[in-house]
């Protein structure tokens, strides 16, 4: 997948920086439930880190997409999820639409930044009441002259406490709930903005997550997406690459699950040998193993087919799915054989079994998954696909 020697030096310089600027701090950064985003994010767009398969005119590389699934994955030796998580909303959540359908002054003003690790972004889709509904948005903006006026409230934002923009997601007019709605780029310091609260979850804590009220927020129309009834599409399109992200992302980090699981055992003495000596245990972390190594192959082939051109949805959705589940299933099984040590907070297979059950949920649960699989497969009783 990854076969070219720019993408060996990019994971090498990536896996250089999370070594000695980002791994260090990561204990710290959990503990205080945020991570220096806009610190971190400027030393990794001195490095050419954040704008990999952006447009060069905006500071990008112009790179295919298997350069940010090798980014995705090489993210994976960080010692936490949530860092991993901020930096792919940064590259790859709250960006792609912008560069793909914005025009040349807004990428200008906030995509370029953002490649440069000079402005933190953010995606805002979600709402309380609409997660994995996203149809069932209910932010509104309205047209005031030359301006929206944006009414509503945006839940689980990543990045959102420390970010200076928004690419959010608001119903633009009555009609139908696939056609009324558009992306619009929103400055977080614009007067009517609020960080309703600061989100505290069981895992992914060094990434702030917010709650965000939006009253009477005027931004000029300008500061649209592309075409306005779009927004829905644009955000449609880009989940492609989110599931693929996703998958690649679980990758390394499942293997260092399972690697530090085995030298724990090697170790471990017990009962006159090593833990690693009962078949039990080594059969489980072989089966492990070749579980994972079923992700990997699934997660490139559909990362192969993406970048020929070719519509991935079902593969890299069967993708995402599988992931969630081995986030949770590897995390699980290795904790139980570090005993009362993989009980304990700053036991990285403890922090992955914590971190790691978000990826059923986030990004698209794994039901949403079983759903458009379903449906692509032509089994689903709504639509059918084939
Ligand atoms: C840490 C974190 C970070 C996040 N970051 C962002 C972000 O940056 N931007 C953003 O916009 N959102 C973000 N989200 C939101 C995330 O995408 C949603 O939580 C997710 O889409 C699920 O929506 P929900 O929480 O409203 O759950 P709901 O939509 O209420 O779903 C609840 C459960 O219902 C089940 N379910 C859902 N659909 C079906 C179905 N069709 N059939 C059967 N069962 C189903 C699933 O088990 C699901 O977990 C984040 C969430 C978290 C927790």
């Amino acid at each position: 997948m990854y076969n070219t020697a720019e993408h060996t030096q990019l994971q090498d310089t990536l896996k250089r920086f999370i070594d000695n600027e980002i791994n260090p701090h990561v204990d710290e950064w959990e503990a205080a439930e945020i991570f220096p985003a806009h610190e971190v994010f400027k030393k990794m767009g001195d490095l050419g880190l954040l704008g990999l398969c952006r447009p060069t005119e905006y500071g990008g590389l112009g790179l295919d997409y298997s350069f940010s699934m090798a980014m995705a994955e090489t993210l994976g030796h960080i010692h936490c999820g949530g860092i991993p998580m901020a930096i792919g909303v940064q590259t790859d959540m709250c960006t792609p639409a912008l560069a793909r359908f914005g025009s040349d002054a807004l990428k200008r003003e906030f995509l370029a930044p953002a490649i440069a690790g000079e402005m933190v972004g953010c995606i805002g889709v979600s709402e309380a009441q609409a997660g994995s509904d996203v149809a069932g948005i209910k932010t509104t903006a309205r047209k005031d002259g030359d301006d929206y006026i944006i009414n509503g409230s945006k839940m689980w934002i990543t990045n959102s406490l420390q970010a200076d923009w928004m690419c959010v997601l608001a119903n633009t007019s009555e009609g139908a709930a696939h056609k009324n709605k558009s992306l619009i780029m929103v400055p977080m310091k614009t007067k009517g903005i609020s960080v309703a609260k600061k989100i505290r979850k069981i895992g992914m804590n060094a990434s702030d997550t917010g709650m965000i009220y939006f009253d009477d927020v005027r931004v000029p129309q300008r500061n649209l997406i592309g075409q306005e009834g779009m927004g829905f599409t644009y955000q449609m399109l880009q989940f492609q690459e989110e599931r693929l992200w996703a998958a690649a992302n679980s990758l390394q980090a499942l293997e260092n699950c399972i690697n530090w699981t085995i030298d724990w055992a090697r170790e471990r003495s017990m009962f006159g040998g090593k833990l690693l000596d009962n078949q039990y245990v080594y059969f489980r972390l072989a089966e492990l193993k070749t579980e994972l190594e079923s992700l990997r192959a699934l997660t490139y082939r559909a990362g192969q087919l993406y970048i020929s051109g070719q519509d991935v949805t079902e593969l890299a959705s069967m993708a995402k799915l599988k992931a969630g589940r081995l986030m949770r299933t590897i995390p699980d099984s290795c904790l139980q054989f570090w005993g009362g040590m993989g009980y304990t907070l700053e036991n990285l297979v403890a922090r992955m079994f914590r971190d790691g059950r978000l990826a059923s949920i986030g990004a698209g649960a794994d039901e949403v998954m079983l759903g458009i699989i379903s449906k692509q497969m032509g089994i689903h009783p709504g639509k059918v696909g084939k």
